[in-house]
């Protein structure tokens, strides 16, 4: 069975006795003729990104290397369908390492024996960038990369992505470096030069910790800057507060409702105030449409983020816009199991919710993600504070404590969960939106 085999089985008792049979693997050799491992070119849309991305078209998998599915489609075609294994099953690993040699290595043994998708900088800063545009699902980062320490680069990513998987390495370590892991809770610290078969087990055991310990990934689709705050925010808040990853992806600049470039800072600010990624898209305001280019963008955003729930608007709602989002995130978050419509200012009365998350704890960080639109709230009147009070007010009656988002469910092909069906009456979890109970 060859290595590759046995990672991929996840046979981690199997793995340990390859090495323990003292079949140490040395490091696979280095292809000379490999690109340069940093990305110059941050400001490319997403959708180019990565050009060391095993996953993308006619990149630089060697020749020799394993089929990596998708790796000759057209870059134009949505990633997601993809024949082959499915994209959520490869780990996208980021590597960060000033000694360009060692992350090629790495990268080699990663890809060619993991299978994983690997990302490589030499540069801290925009390799934060990178995490901001993409995430990623582990970060190996060298402790000496120039510029700043690599248990710095961890602090700053688990920022961005709180409870990212993150391995330091260095070539010479030190006392202090590795308190400074044992501080910072990273998944493993590694002395160079690496070993194939130890950095494979490492990032697999790191990324299956962090896959067992139950946090979600959500995406929140809106089409203009606050939609998805007004809709969502609250409940948004609360996954923050439970470790999860959550990303907004607005659709639209919003320069009808005013200038872009300060809508955007808006939207940055209010996304800031939720912890949350922003993606922001440029379709034209008032004309987004139900089709491409709407799915394609979504699609892309779902293949990067692997959300396991989606908040979208509600197809109820008199906004054109509102309603092919709503429609196109249908299409775009088909294979997804879990997915939420919520209440937009602009809903119509049809607006039928059947489940009801309480934002009693998080109704004043809503409301001040929400007051960051405040080029906005001398024109808009659903921004007024008493109406958003009001209306959480008005929902926990359905719901519990004194606010609540409510939420029309599309779809919950989730297995319910035994604490959920212990009670026949409906709960509220303040503060966890993990076992919220229809009304
Ligand atoms: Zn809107």
């Amino acid at each position: 069975m060859a290595l590759s085999d046995r990672i991929a089985d996840g046979s981690a008792s199997e793995r340990r006795r390859s090495r323990s049979g003292g079949a140490s693997l040395p490091m696979v050799p280095i292809d000379s003729t490999r690109p340069t491992l940093s990305h110059p070119d941050m400001h490319r849309p997403p959708s180019d990104e990565a050009p060391d991305d095993a996953s993308g078209a006619g990149l630089d998998v060697d020749p020799e290397g394993p089929r990596v599915a998708g790796r000759h489609r057209p870059s134009s075609l949505p990633t997601d369908v993809a024949e082959g294994p499915a994209p959520s099953t490869r780990v996208r690993v980021l590597i960060v390492d000033g000694d360009a040699a060692a992350a090629r290595a790495a990268t080699q043994v990663l890809r060619r024996m993991g299978g994983h998708r690997v990302t490589t900088f030499t540069d801290p800063e925009m390799a934060l960038r990178y995490l901001d545009v993409t995430g990623a699902d582990i970060l190996l980062a060298d402790h000496d990369v120039p510029g700043m320490r690599g248990s710095e680069l961890v602090r700053q990513a688990r920022r961005r992505i709180p409870g990212l998987p993150a391995i330091l390495t260095a070539a010479t370590p030190s006392v202090e470096m590795a308190v400074e892991a044992v501080r910072l809770r990273v998944d493993d610290l590694l002395i160079k030069p690496l070993v194939a078969a130890e950095l494979l087990d490492k990032v697999a055991d790191a990324v299956a910790r962090a896959g067992s310990s139950g946090r979600e990934r959500v995406l929140a689709v809106g089409a203009h800057p606050d939609d998805v705050e007004i809709g969502v925010g609250g409940t948004l808040l609360s996954h923050r507060a439970s470790g999860d990853q959550v990303t907004i992806l607005t659709l639209s600049g919003g320069a009808r409702g005013g200038n872009k470039a300060s809508r955007r800072r808006e939207a940055e600010a209010a996304a800031a105030v939720i912890g949350a990624r922003l993606l922001m898209e440029d379709l034209e305001d008032t004309h987004i449409r139900e089709s491409d280019p709407t799915v394609a963008i979504i699609e892309r955003v779902i293949t990067e983020v692997r959300p396991t729930i989606i908040y979208t608007h509600s197809i109820n709602d008199v906004h054109q816009d509102h309603r092919n989002t709503h429609s196109a995130a249908m299409v775009a978050s088909r294979s997804l199991p879990y997915v939420l419509c919520f209440q937009s200012p602009s809903a119509t009365i049809a607006f039928r919710p059947s489940r009801f998350v309480s934002i009693e704890h998080t109704l004043e960080g809503k409301l001040e993600a929400i007051r960051a639109f405040d080029s906005q709230a001398s024109t808009r009147e659903y921004l007024d504070e008493e109406l958003l009070r009001a209306t959480a007010r008005y929902w926990a009656r359905f719901g519990g404590g004194t606010a609540v988002e409510a939420f029309e469910v599309v779809r919950d092909r989730r297995r319910p969960s035994p604490t959920s069906l212990a009670s026949s009456a409906p709960k509220v979890t303040h503060g966890d939106t993990r076992f919220v109970v229809s009304g």
